[in-house]
C-alpha cells in the first residue's frame, strides 16, 4: 500500500498545437484512499493517470509512490495495476490466463498463479467462466475479469480509467457498489478517472475536479457538492444543474431584477453594496410557492412555470423569471411528487439562504466562509470575497 505524491507535474504534447495536458499539478493521494479525478473531456484526467502509471513521461515534475521516486521507472517497476475503459483483455487467452498473465510477467510460480487467479475469480463471481475466452462473456463479466486481473496482482496502487463506462446504467450501479466494497476490503490506494460526477461523488473518499490540466477543487464529495469553490465546479457538480443567477448586492440584500433575496449565510462580511455577484442555489434547496398564496415570501423571484420534468420521486420545475431586461433567466426548483404546479402557473422561487452560495462575478470564486455544518466542516476550499 502506498501514498501517491505528485509534485509540479506538467505534461506537454509536442506538435504544431503544443497541447499542455497537465499544467504544474501538485497532488497528494493518501495511502489506502479511493481518489477520483473528475472533469470534462480533454481536461487531462487520462494523461495524469497514464503519467502515474509510467505510460507517459512527464515534461516536468516528480512522482512518488510509497515514498519511492518512480518518475524515471518503467510501468512494470511501479507496482501499479491499471484497468481501462475497454478492459484490454487478451482475446485469445482464457479468463484464467487473462487474470494470471501479469503474475506470469512478475515470474510468480505457476501453481501460485493458478491459485491466485482462481481465488480472485471466485471472489468476483467468475468461477464458472474461467475456461472461456473474453469474446464469450458479457460486458459486465469482461469488466470483472479486468478487475480480477488487477486485484490478483495485488499492486500498491490501482489506476482505473472509466472502467464502468461500457456498462449499461443498472450494471454500472451494481458494479459501483461492488468496486467500493472491494477497495474497502483490500485497502489498496485507488485513483479513479471519470467524467461522471455522480460516480465520483458516490465512490470517492476525496476527489479533484480538473479543468484544462489544473485542479479547480480538491475535497471530499460532500465538500465539493455543498461548497463548490468556483463557478466551474458549481456548474459541473450535481445531477440537476445549480441555479447560477447574476445578482447585485444592495445593502444586506441581493437584487435579481425586482426580487430582493437575503444574502446567503456567512457572506455579508465579504461583500459590499454594489458588488456584482452570482447567486448559486441548487434546485433541491430552492422552494416554490404559488404567487397568490399568503405564504408566498415577499422579495422572492417571481415567474411562470415553463417546463416540468419528472425525476421519479420529484419534479424539476423550470420557472421563467420576471426580470426586467433579463431575457431567459430561468430558475429551477425540485418539488415532491404530487406538488408540481401547472405549466404557466405564476410562482415565487426562494433559494434557502442557509444553503445558497455566492460567487464573485469577476473571477468566479466562492465568496466567504458561509455556513458549514457537520461533515462539511473543514472544507478549507472557500476563498474570501
Ligand atoms: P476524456 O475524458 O475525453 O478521455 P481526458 O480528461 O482524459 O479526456 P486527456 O485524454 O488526458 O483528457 O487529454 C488531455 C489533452 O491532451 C487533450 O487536449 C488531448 O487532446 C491531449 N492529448 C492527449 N493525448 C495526446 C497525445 N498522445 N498527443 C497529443 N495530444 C494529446
Amino acid at each position: 500500500m502506498a501514498a501517491v505524491v505528485l509534485q509540479g507535474i506538467t505534461k506537454r504534447f509536442p506538435g504544431t498545437a503544443g497541447v499542455t495536458a497537465i499544467d504544474g499539478l501538485d497532488l497528494e493521494i493518501k495511502d489506502g484512499e479511493f481518489f477520483a479525478l473528475l472533469g470534462p473531456s480533454g481536461c487531462g484526467k487520462t494523461t495524469l493517470l497514464r503519467t502515474i502509471a509510467g505510460l507517459e513521461a512527464p515534461t516536468a515534475g516528480t512522482i512518488e509512490i510509497g515514498g519511492r521516486d518512480v518518475t524515471q521507472l518503467p510501468p512494470g517497476r511501479r507496482d501499479v495495476a491499471m484497468v481501462f475503459q475497454d478492459y484490454a483483455l487478451y482475446p485469445h487467452m482464457t479468463v484464467e490466463d487473462n487474470i494470471a498473465y501479469p503474475l506470469k510477467i512478475k515470474r510468480v510460480a505457476k501453481d501460485k498463479r493458478r491459485r491466485l487467479a482462481a481465488e480472485t475469480g471466485d471472489s468476483l463471481q467468475l468461477a464458472g467462466t474461467m475456461e472461456r475466452r473474453p469474446g464469450q462473456l458479457s460486458g459486465g463479466q469482461q469488466q470483472r475479469v479486468a478487475l480480477a486481473r488487477a486485484v490478483a496482482y495485488r499492486p500498491n496502487v490501482f489506476l482505473f480509467d472509466e472502467p464502468l463506462s461500457n456498462l449499461d446504467a443498472r450494471l454500472r450501479l451494481e458494479a459501483r457498489g461492488f468496486l467500493k466494497r472491494l477497495q474497502r476490503e483490500l485497502g489498496i490506494t485507488t485513483v479513479y478517472v471519470t467524467h461522471d460526477q455522480s460516480e465520483a461523488l458516490a465512490l470517492a473518499d476525496r476527489m479533484a475536479v480538473m479543468e484544462a490540466g489544473r485542479i479547480r477543487q480538491l475535497g471530499t464529495p460532500v465538500e465539493v457538492f455543498h461548497r463548490p469553490a468556483n463557478l466551474f465546479v458549481a456548474s459541473f457538480i450535481g445531477s440537476t444543474p445549480m441555479n447560477l443567477l447574476p445578482a447585485r448586492v444592495e445593502g444586506r440584500a441581493l437584487a435579481i431584477g425586482p426580487a430582493r433575496l437575503p444574502l446567503p449565510e456567512g457572506t455579508a462580511p465579504h461583500v459590499h453594496d454594489g458588488n456584482e455577484v452570482v447567486l448559486g442555489a441548487r434546485p433541491e434547496y430552492t422552494a416554490l410557492h404559488p404567487a397568490e398564496a399568503k405564504a408566498a415570501p415577499a422579495g422572492g423571484i417571481a415567474g411562470r412555470v415553463a417546463i416540468l420534468e419528472h425525476l421519479g420521486t420529484a419534479y424539476l420545475v423550470s420557472v421563467e423569471a420576471e426580470v426586467e431586461g433579463g431575457d431567459g433567466v430561468t430558475v429551477q426548483a425540485t418539488v415532491p411528487e404530487g406538488e408540481a404546479p401547472a405549466i404557466g402557473a405564476r410562482v415565487v422561487a426562494t433559494p434557502d439562504p442557509a444553503r445558497a452560495l455566492l460567487y464573485r462575478r469577476g473571477d468566479g470564486e466562492l465568496v466567504g466562509a458561509g455556513a458549514v455544518t457537520g461533515a462539511e466542516a473543514g472544507a478549507g476550499t472557500a476563498s474570501a470575497g
